[in-house]
């Protein structure tokens, strides 16, 4: 029986003649079937993910060079670009619409021999912390069904979480990766701002947004974001110094770490996971790293400062939706172009997308523009100047990824603030750009697995990555 460890063992496999892509994809094709209660996949491509992948054991028994992603099974967010395919972004908005292009990450995959099983689910427009608020339903958490998978990529961490392909690609604009992965206890990493194309991953706040990973290991990560980062004409906020060049040095060094104190104090957060990454850092300083605790006075401004700038954002970004170019089109009887809009945008979009988008009118509108825009830059601002002097002084901050286990499915309905509030430790690296990642070291009492969040400086994916092999490998609590 086909059993996947992780991608080196794998491709190691496939050129033993020990299991073949074929093999892969029927297994991943069966656990999907069985699993379709958990609701993370929109659509599966099953006849032609099979083709293509008899095409790929073709290639590399008759000896052609194969690719870095050779035979590995991804799954995509249900808002990057698959030509051909269906993309909706879990919306009615975009029912039935096709991509008549290939998003650069997803050129990039299939340039490099990967194999697409499927588009997932996720929150309308990326949008929400849950993955209740989708056109094609909740996606459950496969460890406790009861429980939600986390959003808004949670299709994808399902996906992989479930054992349902090798890796995924999620959005993360406010932590939609790293949040669903420490809800699922698997790694959701988010690069830097402008390490992966934006082109083809559908606008939600266009400064935020970054395509991220989710796999079972920090290797699998490394070997896809090798992959699909890199300069491309056709996204001009994609970092074009080169592309990353990732020799990682998997090795033990001593790092200088720092953890926010404010942050670890923070009345939202459960004392399990207060104490979990406390007792990290006992053990991280045993072992001959320096941890400190420093200062982050910014801490409760970071939340209003993103929903002001990403519903500002995401006023303008789905504004094309409108019925006549793009979109969920209601009939038409006949009446002016103002009624016409209004009723394709009232009936296409879902709640939550409706609310932020008249948030993000009214806090670009004049007279509220300087009294909410133009704080939150200056808070962004604030940030960014104060993340550069941190990263002088430190390698990588430790955060939690969320101040509580995954939440019981239905309970954020009722208080959408709450929702909000939980995105305090994530929305930190999207406002400033850093990568971040979080790693499944823990488990509550509860039941529930938790993660811990490695932020480092911009563009240092490598010092991140190094970093986090060693914590998953030598701090791992369950
Ligand atoms: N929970 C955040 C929000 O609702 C994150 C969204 C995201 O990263 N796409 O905005």
């Amino acid at each position: 029986m086909f059993s996947f460890q992780n991608i080196f063992s794998y491709q190691q496999q496939l050129s033993e003649g020990k299991t073949s892509c074929i093999d892969a994809v029927q297994f991943y094709l069966n656990k999907i079937k069985k699993n379709e209660r958990l609701n993370a996949f929109v659509e599966v491509y099953a006849e032609e993910s099979l083709s293509r992948a008899k095409f790929l054991d073709e290639k590399r028994n008759s000896g052609k060079s194969c690719g870095k992603l050779h035979g590995v099974v991804v799954a995509l967010k249900d808002v990057i670009c698959y030509k051909d395919h269906k993309i909706s972004a879990a919306s009615k908005m975009l029912e039935n619409f096709v991509s008549n292009y290939n998003s650069t990450a997803v050129e990039k995959l299939l340039a490099d021999d990967a194999i697409i099983i499927g588009n997932c689910n996720c929150d309308e427009f990326a949008m929400g912390s849950t993955n209740e608020n989708s056109v094609y339903g909740s996606v459950k958490n496969a460890l406790d069904e009861s429980k939600v998978s986390g959003g808004s990529s949670g299709g994808s961490a399902v996906a992989v979480q479930a054992g349902l392909c090798m890796v995924s690609l999620g959005s993360d604009t406010g932590g939609s990766v790293r949040q669903p992965a420490d809800f699922c206890g698997i790694v959701g990493m988010k690069p830097s701002y402008g390490t992966i194309s934006r082109h083809g991953l559908i606008a939600y706040g266009s400064s935020f947004d970054q395509i991220g990973i989710f796999a079972n290991s920090v290797q699998d990560v490394t070997k896809v974001l090798e992959v699909i980062n890199g300069k491309d004409e056709y996204d001009s906020t994609v970092n074009q110094q080169k592309s990353l060049n990732l020799n990682l040095d998997f090795q033990s060094k001593k790092y200088k770490i720092a953890l926010f104190r404010n942050a670890m104090e923070h009345q939202s957060l459960d004392n399990e996971i207060k104490k979990g990454i406390y007792e990290l850092a006992e053990n991280l300083k045993n072992d001959g790293n320096v941890v400190e605790e420093i200062n982050f006075d910014l801490i409760d401004y970071i939340v209003p400062a993103y929903y002001v700038l990403t519903t500002a954002e995401a006023s303008s970004n789905l504004s094309r939706y409108d019925g006549v170019r793009y979109g969920y089109r209601y009939e038409n009887n006949g009446e002016d172009l103002t009624t016409f809009y209004k009723k394709n945008r009232g009936k296409g979009f879902g709640k939550e997308v409706k609310k932020r988008i008249m948030l993000g009118t009214f806090v670009l509108s004049e007279g509220y523009y300087d009294a909410y825009f133009t704080k939150a830059q200056q808070v962004r601002n604030l940030l960014s100047s104060q993340t550069k002097e941190i990263f002088n002084n430190f390698d990588a901050v430790l955060l939690p990824t969320v101040p509580t286990t995954a939440f019981e499915a239905g309970s954020m309905n009722k208080d959408p603030i709450a929702a909000y509030l939980a995105d305090i430790y994530t929305v930190f690296a999207n406002l400033t750009g850093i990568p971040g990642i979080s790693l499944p070291l823990f488990r509550h009492s509860n039941g529930m697995p938790f993660g811990v969040q490695v932020l480092t400086n911009k563009h240092n994916e490598v010092t991140l990555l190094e970093f986090s092999d060693l914590l998953l490998k030598n701090y791992k609590r369950y």
